[in-house]
């Protein structure tokens, strides 16, 4: 099972699948991140799922069939497994070249190709777990990649394991493999109904154990300050500048709790981009929480520094439109307790301690459990995501893939046992 790990991942890796933010006329946002997807589809059909495609918008979809009995069949339902291909924009994913570093013997690590980049055991508790193990990073130039192919690489050695052991009995499995995903884009048209599991896991987290079952909700708050624009030299008493009116607002969060002040389970408001001059000033500010109340209190303290702005600057214009990005899957999870407990059963089955963890931040899975598809997220091993000190051991590759095919076996189980 080990080598074929190696050999996918490398495999998967190598090739440039890199997202890109801001694109709106096209999707998926960039044309590469298909050529991983028509490698899956020939993969999959090799392996006998021979109803793989790839659609237009660079979705893979495929089907490992049952090998139930028929009247077993309509008890156990059908699984979904889900891995993004893209990787994130933040840091090159061209000519990515993973370095395999055999039998980690806990020193820090040097990446070949940059000495500056170094994978320091100090700063990375986990690489004490993975002491006599074997580690892949890059080569120190790019990111890995590991988010999300090793996800990638381990629905596909799963599926390997299943076809080449069919005594392990199953209900249907069906597998997607999406684009544009660190784009938060990952599911605007993956196609529910057509994909017709009844439940989902990503493969995407980090840690080894981990299941993630709860993610931020999300909103967006944009101001638009409007000033008065004059002749400076002419403007007394006339001139309205938009940026200085903008610089109060800001000054008004620094109470506020912050990304960098912030951490478990606690909330934040996150001015993070800004735009504009004398006329017009637009601040971009993230909600996140994990309450709706606390999102409530947040967007009711934006309103209330858009007032005292307003009352404090009245020949201005000041503007305030929040907008809903996604939302806690947690409370659409907690409908059926079983998707998650499963997970949690298949982690334990695998020889590990199982956690459950929130995610600061969202997943595919949030959206798709608004969609009607409840997809918690299960852990690849991967650490240091989005970054060129990105790293995974080839055995916590291993505990993943082998959760899976537990994760498999429960629900075949608990399905014929329940009847
Ligand atoms: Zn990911």
């Amino acid at each position: 099972m080990k080598t074929q790990l190696i050999d996918r991942f490398f495999r998967y890796a190598k090739l440039d699948t890199q997202s890109a933010e801001g694109v709106t006329d096209r999707y998926p946002s960039t044309e590469k991140q298909k050529d991983l997807g028509r490698l899956l589809v020939e993969e999959l059909k090799a392996m006998g799922l021979t109803d793989a495609k790839m659609d237009p918008y660079g979705y893979v979809m495929a089907t490992l069939p049952s090998n139930l009995t028929e009247a077993q069949l309509n008890k156990v339902p059908v699984i979904g497994l889900i891995a993004h291909v893209d990787t994130s924009p933040e840091i090159s994913g061209a000519n990515v070249q993973p370095v395999l570093h055999p039998h980690y013997n806990g020193s820090d690590i040097i990446l070949p190709a940059d000495p500056t980049q170094i994978l320091r055991a100090a700063d990375n508790p986990a690489l004490q777990d993975h002491i006599g193990d074997d580690i892949i990073t890059s080569d120190g130039t790019t990111l890995l990649g590991a988010d999300d192919k090793a996800g990638i690489a381990e629905i596909m050695t799963a599926l390997q394991y299943l076809v080449s052991h069919p005594e392990i009995k199953h209900g249907a499995l069906r597998i997607a493999f999406t684009p544009d995903e660190e784009v938060g884009a990952g599911t605007k048209y993956f196609d529910v109904a057509e994909f017709g599991a009844d439940f989902a896991y990503t493969i995407d987290g980090e840690n080894m154990g981990e299941i993630e079952d709860e993610s931020f909700n999300a909103m967006l708050a944009v101001f638009t300050v409007n000033g008065i624009n004059v002749h400076p030299g002419y403007a007394k008493g006339k001139l309205v500048n938009a940026v200085r009116i903008m610089a109060d607002l800001i000054a008004q969060l620094k109470t506020d709790p912050a990304p960098e002040t912030t951490e478990k389970r606690e909330g934040y408001l996150h001015p993070y981009a800004i735009e504009g001059g004398v006329e017009k000033c637009t601040l971009k500010v993230l909600i996140r929480d994990f309450t709706d109340q606390g999102m409530e209190t947040k967007s009711m303290r934006l309103h209330q520094i858009r007032d005292s702005i307003a009352a404090l600057y009245p020949r201005a214009v000041i503007e305030l439109e929040i907008k809903e990005q996604y939302k806690n899957m947690k409370v659409k999870l907690d409908e059926n307790p079983r998707v998650v407990e499963f997970a949690l059963r298949a982690v334990e089955q695998a020889g590990m301690k199982p956690r459950r963890q929130q995610i600061r931040g969202g997943t595919d899975g949030s959206r798709l459990c608004f969609m009607g598809l409840l997809t918690p997220n299960i852990f690849t091993g991967g650490h240091n995501f989005h970054g060129r000190l990105e790293w995974i051991a080839v055995q916590a590759m291993e505990k993943a893939t082998r959760t899976i095919i537990e994760l498999v076996k429960i629900w075949t189980a608990d399905s014929l046992k329940t009847v």
